[in-house]
């Protein structure tokens, strides 16, 4: 295992940031911690990274008992959302610090920030100073200095957020080839959904500083444990089990609440079997899909999403009479709340 961590809890004051934490990261993995804002996840980051010790806990690095190491010890390579360069030396100098505390020979250091610069893809900007970048090179010098020195575990933090969206998006997917090409057990921590789920193997969702799920994107996104993951993960309408929309069709519920994804709402234009009357109040177009806001005859708002051949065909427009069904819906046991 590249990372164990065993009943992990951390208290600031009288709040408790990280509640009996428990996850094992397998060596080689990318896992992303996700979760809504205040919900631990750097907390949880700077405990492994040695930054925090827990009150009550162990965490083991690559089957070692780290609990009580130094950060030196740990051999973790840390990236934070805001660039740590040093300015007044130049990518390359960055790159090969961690190499020169070392005391690594020069031949050796040089060889190795020329590949992580191949690396990275910025071989022509070894020479230049951290001002003469963009926000997303800067991270990718970072990543390439934390690199240097071979560490165990990769942790990132926020790593892209102060970037805007379209860099933010290139980076993923470079980040995603980085890890297949070098295999360190990588942690990194992400509010955002899609990135988590575009980028990791496995994702561990987080909640008022317990982890509510741990799974591969696709299980948690199909097979989510409560309303907050269903919540978090993805859109989701939040219907009552006694909407007509879920009667006789096989998704009746003993619980209150039935939890349905706007890509699971069938739309048709004409009555079929089960599906129920609504009106459409707005159409609003994402582009590749198209989301309807259609209103049932108990006055329930329900999002639809179609991709736009299927809105096409159907040609919707506010004010219109359409049918509804669910293709897909799920409820969860009475005692988890969002
Ligand atoms: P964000 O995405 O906003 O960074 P997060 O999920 O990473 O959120 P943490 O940074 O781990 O959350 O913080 C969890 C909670 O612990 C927050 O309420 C925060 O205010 C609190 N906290 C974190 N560090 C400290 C500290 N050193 N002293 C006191 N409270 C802290």
């Amino acid at each position: 295992m590249g990372i164990v961590v065993e009943n992990v809890s951390k208290q600031f004051g009288s709040f408790q940031a990280v509640d009996q934490v428990s996850l094992e990261i397998k060596s080689g993995s990318l896992v992303a911690l996700l979760g809504p804002s205040g919900s631990g996840k750097s907390t949880l980051l700077r405990l492994i990274a040695g930054l925090e010790s827990p009150d009550s806990g162990k965490i083991w690095l690559t089957g070692k008992d780290a609990t009580h190491q130094s950060v030196q010890d740990r051999n973790i390579g840390f990236v934070f959302q805001h660039y740590a360069l040093f300015k007044h030396m130049t990518v390359r100098k960055n790159i090969a610090f961690g190499l020169d505390i070392r005391k690594t020979s020069k031949a050796q250091a040089k060889a190795r920030v020329e590949e992580l610069l191949e690396l990275v893809h910025l071989k022509e900007l070894g020479d230049r100073y951290p001002s003469q970048l963009s926000g997303g090179q800067r991270q990718r010098v970072a990543l390439a200095r934390s690199l240097a020195v071979a560490p165990d575990v990769l942790l990132l933090d926020e790593p892209f957020g102060a970037l805007d969206a379209k860099v933010r998006k290139d980076l993923r997917s470079w980040l995603r080839r980085l890890h297949d090409e070098v295999h360190v057990t990588t942690v990194f921590v992400t509010h955002d959904q899609e990135e988590a789920m575009e980028v990791s193997d496995e994702i561990v969702v987080m909640n008022q500083g317990k982890v509510e799920q741990i799974g591969t994107p696709a299980g948690i996104y199909d097979h989510p444990a409560t309303p907050f993951v269903m919540s978090f993960i993805g859109p989701v309408n939040v219907l009552p089990s006694t909407s007509r929309m879920f009667q006789g069709n096989g998704f009746d519920s003993a619980q209150p609440e039935i939890f349905l994804r706007p890509h699971d709402v069938v739309v048709e234009t004409t009555p079929n079997g089960v599906s129920v009357p609504a009106r459409v109040k707005r159409v609003i177009n994402l582009g590749w899909e198209v989301q309807a806001e259609l209103v049932l005859d108990d006055g329930q708002v329900v999002t639809a999403h179609l991709a736009r051949d299927r809105f096409n065909e159907l040609k919707l427009a506010p004010q219109q009479q359409v049918y509804v069904k669910p293709k897909d819906a799920r409820s969860f046991p009475l005692y988890y709340s969002i």
